[in-house]
């Protein structure tokens, strides 16, 4: 089916981004066929269906290079006992209760929860890392399935730690990574692992042969706060980067998540193996760890991606937070501009490459129909001169009216089409409530 999506304001985005007004885009199938002048558009493609973006902006679809959506039902939980004091502590007294309380139908409600927040927040793909060690074989089918019936694209993985049995998690990760072989370009799969201060030698290296053979990365928590780091010298007698690649599980396929607690060295064997890194500044001034040297890495010539951590779905807002945190961190107010918005709209998608084998992040014709079609009528001049400014400080509180994934529209006029918001929300407050009972 030929959609026009027409009379809106398209920013291309890709290397020369381009705005225009009273713009176009034609979709057919998954993919997008033309870009350009609404007229033009309209008499080339005479017989598409029209979808009016009048007083809207149209965007690719964001992307979420690190996400957990297990961690939905956590949302206004009271934790038991007194107030976690330091980062190990929070996965003592939260993470690793919660995930451990996680029933079948909680993994499938507690995905789809997020996964309309995605659509919402027109975010199209996502690479997630999934923990439930009571419910833990088959729960990638669980997410997948809920992926699948929402519409947008993921990559999986498990994650594996020895927390609760060595290896936890590896079985599930192979059968998965089986199943989905190359990908079908919505689904992915990685080998997941939780972090090194959670995993032995032995484990990490079973991991990284099955990950090597497939052809796939390993997606990991990296020294996310000081005590990973301090687990791994006094361990290893070597920081956690230079654990981790000794056990060869660095790579232009791996995704390295916070790397908050790293050095000088570890850095250059980040930028010499190509591995990518996870930025998550919302979960980190959350969790009080500390704040990653964002500049020095991009400087080193890592690639560093945006992520939420679970702490949302909502990409403008975690690309604002940057943009913030790194100015007073700096203590310099000629940073982060241009840097923060290149981690979500050129980064994320050169990720996703790595893992899902498609050019995401722009539109030009022949490039996935993933969009995001956002209320916003300029009151300033705008152009691809100034188009930052409008995405840091207006289009962060824009609201997305619409969301088209693989071509299909997935949200309209603000009503999210794929799945049944009323139904999962209610059901997932009654399987929350008896969670938290559990824990
Ligand atoms: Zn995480």
């Amino acid at each position: 089916m030929t959609i026009r999506f027409e009379n809106g304001i398209v920013a291309t985005l890709g290397q020369n981004n381009r705005v225009l007004w009273n713009g176009s885009v034609v979709t057919d199938g998954e993919q997008i066929t033309a870009v350009g002048d609404s007229a033009k558009m309209k008499e080339r493609f005479p017989d598409a269906e029209m979808v009016d973006c009048t007083g809207k902006l149209i965007l690719p679809g964001f992307i979420c290079t690190h996400h957990h959506f297990y961690s939905s039902m956590a949302r206004g939980m009271a934790i038991p006992g007194e107030p976690a004091s330091n980062f190990v502590e929070i996965l003592e007294r939260l993470w690793w209760k919660l995930d451990k309380a996680l029933s079948a139908e909680d993994i499938t409600l507690s995905a789809q929860v997020p996964l309309i927040e995605c659509i919402r927040n027109g975010t199209t793909t996502v690479i997630d890392h999934h923990a439930s060690p009571s419910m833990r074989d088959g729960s990638l089918d669980l997410i997948e399935e809920a992926v699948r019936q929402a519409g947008i694209r993921a990559s999986l993985c498990y994650e594996v730690s020895d927390r609760n049995v060595p290896g936890g998690g590896i079985a599930e990760n192979e059968r998965f990574i089986k199943k989905v072989g190359k990908g079908d370009g919505q689904i992915a799969a990685m080998m997941g692992l939780h972090a090194s201060f959670t995993v032995s030698d032995e484990t990490v290296e079973t991991c990284v042969g099955i990950a090597k053979d497939a052809g796939v990365g390993c997606h990991v928590h990296v020294a996310e706060d000081a005590a990973d780091r301090k687990d791994s010298l006094a361990k290893y007698g070597v920081p956690t980067v230079e654990r981790l690649h000794k056990l060869n599980v660095t790579g232009e396929k791996s995704i390295f998540v916070h790397c908050v607690h790293i050095d000088d060295s570890e850095m250059q064997i980040l930028a010499d193996t190509g591995t990518s890194v996870v930025h998550n500044p919302e979960s980190n001034m959350n969790n009080a760890v500390g704040v990653t040297k964002l500049l020095e890495l991009l400087r080193k010539g890592v690639l560093v991606g945006l992520g939420t951590d679970g702490m949302s779905s909502d990409m403008l807002a975690q690309m604002r937070c940057a943009y913030l945190l790194h100015r007073l961190d700096n203590r310099d107010p000629r940073v982060a501009f241009v840097e923060a918005p290149r981690l979500l709209l050129q980064n994320n998608a050169a990720i996703c490459e790595r893992q899902f084998s498609l050019r995401l992040g722009e539109i030009a014709q022949g490039r996935p129909a993933d969009l995001a079609i956002i209320d916003y009528r300029p009151p300033t001049p705008l152009s691809e001169a100034n188009f930052l400014g409008h995405l840091i400080f207006g289009l962060v509180d824009a609201t997305v009216d619409t969301t088209v994934c693989k071509g299909k529209i997935l949200m309209k006029n603000k009503k999210v089409l794929s799945l049944d918001e009323e139904r999962i929300a209610a059901r997932s407050r009654e399987l929350a409530a008896r969670m938290w009972q559990r824990l």
